[in-house]
């Protein structure tokens, strides 16, 4: 039997109240954003490479122009690269635009045009990494797999590890990284219905409220959960 290459972690004694809070907050406080409304996997991995470097507010605006243009896989892996290019333009990086076009003529050559929903099998796409790959299984396909950007990332270790000094990522060591994604994949439920809002919310978190720079502490929906927040909120 295959083995996973995410060691088993136990749920951390905090971590149910946590996702509970999480859950509820989400509830009442989550965006309405056009790509949470689709569990299409074409459209869920556009707004994912879209989001991977461009903000919510550019992305909405180019995301339905971009799939007015392309609205399936088919037809972008059909399309030129120049026309792929003018769709994109404005969006920068344009590395990404290749790469998902290649990524959908790979796919509607090997996969009759269908996104795999494991993150094993979308891992070896091009462009796409363990972000991505769980996103698309999660948001797409509701697997009950974590999808750990840099948002949820910061939430995690701050909650769980005290630590508010890895606020943007790039201090937190490979140890701190392995540590956690390990995390997460013990925090998110079983459920893959529920996985997929725990997966927003804590993306979610990190986006609105445990922002990099200065985290909004006393507003926060699981600062009782939180050993960085408690602190915080003392000094
Ligand atoms: S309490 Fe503060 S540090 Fe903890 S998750 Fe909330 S905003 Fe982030």
């Amino acid at each position: 039997m295959a083995r996973s290459s995410t060691p088993q972690v136990r749920k951390p004694p905090r971590g149910q109240a946590f996702t509970g809070r999480l859950l509820a907050w989400y509830a009442r406080a989550a965006r309405d954003l056009p790509w949470r409304r689709t569990r299409d996997p074409y459209r869920v991995l556009v707004s994912e490479v879209m989001l991977q470097q461009t903000q919510v507010s550019r992305v909405s605006e180019y995301y339905p122009r971009f799939l007015e243009r392309f609205p399936d896989l088919e037809s972008l892996a059909r399309a030129r690269p120049r026309a792929v290019r003018e769709a994109w333009d404005g969006l920068g990086y344009y590395a990404r635009a290749r790469n998902l076009h290649s990524l959908a003529k790979l796919v509607a050559r090997r996969h009759d045009a269908t996104l795999p929903s494991e993150p094993a099998e979308l891992i070896k796409l091009p462009g796409v990494g363990p972000y991505t790959a769980g996103a698309v299984a999660s948001f797409a396909y509701e697997k009950p797999v974590p999808a750990v950007d840099t948002n949820a990332a910061r939430v995690i270790r701050r909650v769980f590890f005290g630590n508010r000094d890895t606020g943007n990522g790039k201090r937190a060591t490979e140890d701190v990284r392995r540590a956690t994604r390990r995390l997460a994949a013990a925090l998110v439920p079983k459920d893959g219905k529920r996985a997929w809002k725990f997966n927003q919310a804590i993306m979610e978190l990190g986006a609105l409220v445990c922002v990099a720079r200065k985290p909004k502490c006393p507003e926060c929906p699981v600062r009782t959960d939180c050993r960085t927040g408690r602190r915080l909120v003392r000094e």
